[in-house]
């Protein structure tokens, strides 16, 4: 029996969501998206009806949990596009500022209807049975408007008490991220509100006491490094996805075919949760939780994590999505999916916007490197590197950084004075051919007496040349 499968989304989310520089308008916009999207929620909202648009519209529970996508499933002849329409109004209602698109297609399962979707699928219908609407905010009509404070993209009109500062000016959309979002008006309360990490934190069995209220509080949770003023976004997603969904069709199999999606968007979230653990377990257990999701949508996470937390988080989260996969992919004999990860270490006053901007460009790197088929990081040190990625920068799969762990960690302990001078015989200023740079070293490095942990062809031998030497030294900065 086929069905008309209907995808309501917010576009760039994680543009929209980085509007705000401060973690609370971040906060409650990612708990509307989170709340508005919830399967229960939305159940609970078709069966009342309140809206006037349920009659044959019904919750796609083929559909994985996404913050940001409304999954709906319509029986033949109920009109999409009035649909569309009806949850468009119903999110902006509350976040003026959402530009979204629905798509739909038709089809006997999720995974078939996804793929024929105008838009999302790689293999869209045209016709009658699919299609797609775009829905963009309302044009400001007062260009002469004073810009809104917190965002500096939309003409403030009205405010709110933000903690101790009253009365605050800013713009539709930043001022509902602050309305019911939280107990108290004025945000008097630091707890936080319903979305991916509240549900974070009853799987770790915390409360909204053990989280921080601000990105420069998330710096400074006491860990390994004395530097406690820095933030990692880690930007994440599935490789390959297109084509295990391909894959998984092409089985034939009705059962698989309705819990694929699911079982991705559960590999996401049991992935995040094993990190999370992770980043937790590094010296000794902070108070509060050094990792806030922002979004956690399918097979896509954005993080902010405490700098010197971020290497284990990263490595447990690729690890722990990639067996979580495996385990549906050799049941059906599909070939094994993984995740690829961007991440930006940055100073907490660094625009959050620009973070989730360089941490996608470096998730797109780690997966062009490698084609999406293995796991692998690309990264940048901002305050090292710049907001560009320096030339020789490889993307290390998750293999390398786990083989080469105890090496990572032993070069992350050697001498500040002796890394700075590896670091300027392996780079490329100068003359930088990789055949004098491998001999400036050799003759260098003992004259140097770098600490006297290897000689400086074991160096160059275990990190894989000089290029990777560089690597390596950028990427200690953070080890753990
Ligand atoms: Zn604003």
């Amino acid at each position: 029996m086929t069905s008309v499968y209907l995808d309501v989304a917010v576009e760039s989310i994680q543009a929209y969501l980085s509007r705000t520089t401060d973690l609370k308008g971040r906060r409650g916009a990612s708990a509307w998206l989170s709340d508005l999207t919830d399967r229960d929620e939305l159940r609970r909202r078709l069966q009342e009806n309140s809206d006037g648009w349920a009659a044959g519209v019904s919750v796609n529970d083929e559909a994985g949990e996404a913050d940001g996508v409304v999954p709906l499933k319509l029986t033949p002849g109920c009109p999409p596009q009035a649909v569309a329409e009806a949850v468009f109004s119903e999110l902006r209602g509350k976040l003026p500022a959402l530009r979204m698109t629905a798509a739909w297609a038709t089809a006997d399962s999720y995974v078939a209807a996804h793929r024929r979707m105008p838009d999302r699928g790689d293999d869209p219908a045209a016709g009658d049975d699919a299609g797609h609407l775009d829905s963009l905010p309302a044009p400001g009509d007062f260009p002469l408007l004073v810009s809104c404070e917190q965002c500096r993209a939309d003409p403030r009109v009205t405010h709110r008490d933000l903690h101790e500062r009253k009365q605050v000016p800013m713009c539709a959309d930043c001022a509902g991220r602050y309305d019911d979002r939280y107990r108290k008006p004025g945000l008097l309360t630091g707890a936080v509100p319903v979305s991916a990490e509240l549900r974070l934190l009853d799987a770790l069995e915390l409360t909204p006491t053990n989280v921080v209220e601000t990105f420069t509080d998330l710096a400074e949770i006491p860990g390994p490094s004395r530097k406690r003023n820095h933030l990692a976004t880690v930007f994440a997603d599935g490789n390959a996805m297109g084509a295990l969904f391909r894959d998984v069709l092409a089985t034939g199999d009705d059962e698989l075919k309705r819990r694929v999606s699911r079982e991705v968007s559960q590999a996401t979230r049991g992935a995040l949760l094993a990190a999370t653990r992770a980043a937790m377990a590094v010296g000794q257990r902070p108070q509060r939780v050094p990792v806030i999701p922002h979004v956690v949508g399918g097979d896509d996470l954005l993080v902010s994590v405490t700098a010197d937390r971020a290497w284990p988080f990263v490595r447990t989260y690729l690890t722990a999505f990639g067996e979580r996969m495996r385990r549906i992919a050799d049941e059906a004999e599909l070939r094994r999916p993984s995740a690829s990860a961007g991440v930006v270490f940055a100073h907490h006053t660094f625009p959050f916007r620009r973070c989730v901007e360089l941490a996608e460009q470096a998730l797109r790197h780690a997966k062009q490197a490698h084609h999406g088929q293995t796991p692998a990081v690309s990264w940048l040190d901002v305050n090292r590197d710049g907001e560009q990625r320096p030339p020789g920068r490889a993307a290390w799969t998750l293999p390398e950084l786990t083989d080469r762990a105890d090496w990572l960690t032993e070069l992350a302990e050697m001498e500040q004075s002796a890394k700075a001078a590896l670091e300027r015989l392996a780079g490329s200023g100068g003359d930088g051919s990789e055949q004098v740079r491998r001999a400036r070293i050799a003759n260098q490095a003992s004259r140097l007496q770098l600490a006297g942990l290897r000689s400086a062809g074991d160096l160059l031998d275990a990190s894989g040349g000089p290029d990777r030497l560089v690597d390596a030294l950028s990427l200690v900065r953070w080890w753990q």
